[in-house]
C-alpha cells in the first residue's frame, strides 16, 4: 500500500510557515506500515493542484491532503478533486445545518462564502470536524483514496487520530525500529565498519550523527510486530560486534542514565568536580538520578586561563567533600592557534579504593565543549566499569 501527501498552500512556498503537516502525516504513516514515497507542496492554484492530484493519483493508492479546505476563494481542495473527477461541487444540507449551529453556539454569523465548507462531490463522504468549521473528505473512486484534510495541525491531528487512522489501520504491514547509540567514533568511521550491513532493504541500517553520538536505526518490516522484531535481531548482534564498545546504549537510554546505572549495579556511588564543562555533567548525573543514592554530588568551580588543577586534583576534590566511591573530574584547556576555537578536555576517573586513576583526553569545537565534554566523561566512567549498552 502507497501513499503520497500533498500539502496545499501558498504560504508554504513563501517560506511564511513551516510544513508540519507532512512531518506528522509520514510519522502515522510509517507507524502504520504505510510506504511513503513522495509528498508534495502545492500553491494555492487550481491547475497546478488538480496536476499534482492526477500525478499522485496516477502512482499511489492513498493521496493524503491537507490545507485548502478554508472558507475563502483561495481555499482550492475541493474544488481541485472535484475538477479531476469530473464531478459537480453540491452544497448538503446536513453539513450546512452542523455549519449554521457551530456558528450559532459560539455567537457568530455565518458568512455565504462558509457553505463552500459544505459541499461534497458524489465520490466523496465527508469527515466529522470536532476543531474547527470544515469536514474533510473520504473520496473512494476506481480503487483509489483521496482524503482532504484541514491544514491547521491541531484539526489535522484529530481527525487523522479519530477519523482516519482508525480506518487505514490494518491497510499496511507492521514497522519497527531499534535504535543503538555509538559515542568517540566519528559517522564516517561507522558508516565504513557497517558496510556489511547496510546495503540490505529489510531490516534498513541508517546511521545519524546526534550530539550525543552516532545514532544507527535498525528498521524492519513484515507482517507484526513479533515478526519485525525477529527480523531486526541478528541485524543488532551484528552491528553491536562491528562497531564494538563504542555501542554504549540504546533506544530511550541517555549516556547519564546507562553511565549511573553502570554504577548503581555494582553497589557504588559517584560524585564530581567539573570546571571547563560548567556544571553540565553534575546536571546530567542529578537529572537522571532521580532520588536513586549512585550520584552524591557535584562540585563547580570557574574555568579560565592558568587554570592549573588536573583534572585528577578535581576528581580527588569531589571525593573529599563527598565520599563518594567512584570521583569524576573534569579539566580543560584552550588549545592555541585553533580555528575555530577549540579546546581540550581531561576527565579523570577515580575507581574505588583510590589506586586506579585513568586520565583521558577529548577535544572540541569549543561551542559544545560544555555539552560534548560531559558525555565524554560519562563514556570514560562507562567504559572504566566494562558496562556496555
Ligand atoms: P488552510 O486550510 O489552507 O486554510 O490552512 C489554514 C492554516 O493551517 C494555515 O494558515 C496554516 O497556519 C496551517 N497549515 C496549513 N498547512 C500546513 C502545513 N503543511 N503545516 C503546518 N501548518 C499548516
Ligand atoms: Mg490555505
Amino acid at each position: 500500500m502507497r501513499a503520497e501527501i500533498i500539502c496545499v498552500g501558498s504560504e508554504l512556498l513563501l517560506g511564511d510557515i513551516v510544513d508540519t503537516n507532512t512531518q506528522y502525516l509520514a510519522r502515522r504513516l510509517s507507524g502504520l506500515g504505510i510506504d511513503l514515497f513522495f509528498s508534495t507542496s502545492v500553491g494555492d492554484n487550481l491547475n497546478r493542484l488538480v496536476d499534482c492530484l492526477q500525478r499522485a493519483l496516477s502512482r499511489s493508492d492513498i493521496v493524503l491532503t491537507t490545507g485548502g479546505l478554508g472558507p475563502t476563494d483561495d481555499d482550492l481542495t475541493r474544488e481541485g478533486i472535484a475538477s479531476l473527477l469530473g464531478e459537480t461541487l453540491v452544497v448538503d444540507e446536513s453539513l450546512a445545518e452542523h455549519l449554521r449551529r457551530f456558528f450559532a453556539l459560539r455567537g457568530f454569523e455565518m458568512t455565504e462564502n462558509n457553505l463552500k465548507q459544505a459541499s461534497l462531490v458524489p465520490s466523496a463522504r465527508s469527515i466529522p470536524n470536532s476543531r474547527g468549521t470544515a469536514p474533510g473528505w473520504w473520496v473512494e473512486k476506481d480503487g483509489k483514496v483521496i482524503v482532504a484534510m484541514p491544514g491547521p495541525p491541531g484539526e489535522l491531528h484529530n481527525m487523522w487520530e479519530t477519523q482516519v487512522e482508525p480506518r487505514l489501520a490494518g491497510v499496511g504491514a507492521a514497522i519497527l525500529s531499534r535504535t543503538l547509540k555509538a559515542f568517540n567514533i566519528s559517522e564516517s568511521r561507522v558508516d565504513d565498519l557497517l558496510k556489511p550491513v547496510t546495503p540490505a532493504c529489510n531490516p534498513t541500517v541508517a546511521v545519524y550523527a546526534k550530539q550525543d553520538g552516532i545514532h544507527i536505526r535498525i528498521t524492519a518490516k513484515a507482517e507484526n510486530l513479533g515478526a519485525a522484531a525477529v527480523a531486526i535481531a541478528p541485524v543488532e548482534v551484528q552491528v553491536r560486534r562491528l562497531l564494538g564498545d563504542s555501542v554504549w546504549g540504546a533506544d530511550e537510554d541517555t549516556q547519564e542514565s546507562v553511565a549511573l546505572a553502570a554504577v548503581a549495579a555494582r553497589g557504588l556511588s559517584v560524585a564530581a568536580c567539573e570546571t571547563i564543562t560548567r556544571g553540565q555533567l553534575s546536571a546530567m548525573l542529578a537529572s537522571a538520578s532521580a532520588g536513586g543514592a549512585s550520584f552524591l554530588g557535584g562540585l563547580v568551580m570557574p574555568y579560565g586561563e592558568g587554570d592549573t588543577r588536573s583534572a585528577a586534583e578535581l576528581a580527588s576534590l569531589a571525593r573529599e567533600r563527598f565520599a563518594s566511591d567512584i570521583a569524576v573530574g573534569v579539566a580543560g584547556q584552550p588549545l592555541p592557534g585553533a580555528d575555530p576555537p577549540m579546546d581540550q578536555v581531561n576527565v579523570a576517573v577515580l575507581m574505588p579504593g583510590g589506586a586506579s586513576a585513568s586520565e583521558a583526553v577529548f577535544r572540541s569545537r569549543r561551542q559544545l565543549v560544555r555539552t560534548l565534554g560531559a558525555y565524554y566523561a560519562l563514556h570514560e566512567l562507562r567504559r572504566l566499569l566494562g558496562h556496555s549498552g
